[in-house]
């Protein structure tokens, strides 16, 4: 298939991309650059059946224009981590709106299939063990920013089910559970390569809040191909799939996890919410999914331990220091 990545330079975007190539598809990437990078492509760059453009979602005719040479399109770029949603609370609604808007428009004209990437944060405060996709959504005021991004996904996934009720478009909506791996970086705010990078340098783990509060993490690796298998299924059509791993932790645990498997001597720090993220900030205290749907439609099944993703972080995260070094003697 022709497929349009958009966000292809993102942490999930690349490997996507990657394994898109890998299985002998063609790919077309779009990206602003303004969280991925260029080096997270660095390994199909100058593939005969990869090109990179580097624009905007919000950019309506680069969208057009992209959509109508491919056959599906991977809807990943968005203003996505926490800092970035304390930051940019204005300019992450306009990019995760009206960029999307401006995707499934193109997909409608175009005829293309469509797999928009959602997230848990659809659920909220929702503490359900076992998130099913039907379940509702309990989020805090629209005044404070720390739901914006949950506002704004769910907005996305009323306009996507809006065009395949009544445009016939075909697509699927896939919510991520903390999804976790190689090139994900701390800087916008996600907790496990923060910990590693600080593990790494032996500087406190911040851990915000009381770290009692739960989450399930999941491979990059095994999101990955349910991404692809599930944007090709016919069966798929309309619905919601939770993907993500059901295995719990507490952020604490995963504290102490990243500190014995790097072997360092970081000490723990707790930081209040207020510090971390300005004042207001609401957490979600449990976050679990129920991934039948996933299971029943495509057989989902991570295989991918706690250990394991850390693992691959920490590697990750020395290979890079490892490069910079090189580049700089
Ligand atoms: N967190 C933390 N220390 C950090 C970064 C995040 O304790 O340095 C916490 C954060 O408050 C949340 C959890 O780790 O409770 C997961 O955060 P992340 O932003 O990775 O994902 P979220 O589940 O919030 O989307």
């Amino acid at each position: 298939m022709r497929a349009l990545v958009t966000g292809a330079a993102g942490f999930i975007g690349s490997h996507l991309t990657e394994q898109l190539l890998a299985d002998e598809h063609s790919v077309v990437g779009l990206d602003d650059l303004s969280t991925g990078a260029h080096e997270n492509l660095a390994p199909v760059l100058g593939r005969s059946r990869f090109r990179l453009v580097r624009g905007t979602i919000l950019d309506s005719e680069t969208v057009d224009e992209l959509v109508s040479g491919v056959d599906v399109v991977f809807h990943m770029a968005a203003a996505v981590g926490a800092f970035v949603i304390r930051d940019r609370a204005r300019e992450s609604l306009m990019t995760n709106i009206h960029g999307t808007e401006n995707v499934l428009a193109a997909a409608h004209r175009h005829g293309a299939r469509l797999l928009l990437a959602s997230t848990s944060e659809i659920y909220g405060k929702n503490s359900t063990v076992g998130l099913g996709e039907d379940d509702d959504r309990v989020v805090g005021s629209p005044l404070k920013s720390r739901w914006s991004y949950s506002e704004a996904k769910a907005i996305d996934e009323s306009l996507t089910d809006c065009y395949v009720r009544e445009s016939g478009l075909g697509a699927v909506i896939v919510r991520l559970f903390n999804t976790v791996g190689p090139r994900q970086t701390g800087r916008y705010g996600m907790v496990v390569p923060r910990f590693v990078r600080q593990a790494l340098d032996g500087s406190p783990l911040t851990v915000f809040g009381t770290g009692e509060q739960v989450r399930c993490f999941c491979h990059v690796h095994d999101v990955v191909p349910a991404l692809i298998r599930l944007a090709t299924l016919p069966r798929a059509n309309g619905l919601a799939v939770n993907l993500g791993n059901s295995s719990q932790v507490t952020i604490s645990e995963l504290a102490a996890r990243v500190i014995a498997l790097t072997g360092s001597t970081s000490s723990v720090e707790y930081v209040p919410y207020e510090e971390a993220y300005g004042s207001g900030y609401e957490d979600m205290l449990l976050r679990v999914p129920d991934c039948s749907r996933a299971r029943e439609l495509i057989g989902f099944r991570p295989v991918r331990d706690l250990d394991e993703i850390i693992t691959t972080v920490v590697d990750d995260q020395l290979l890079g220091r490892r490069s910079r070094t090189a580049a700089v003697s």
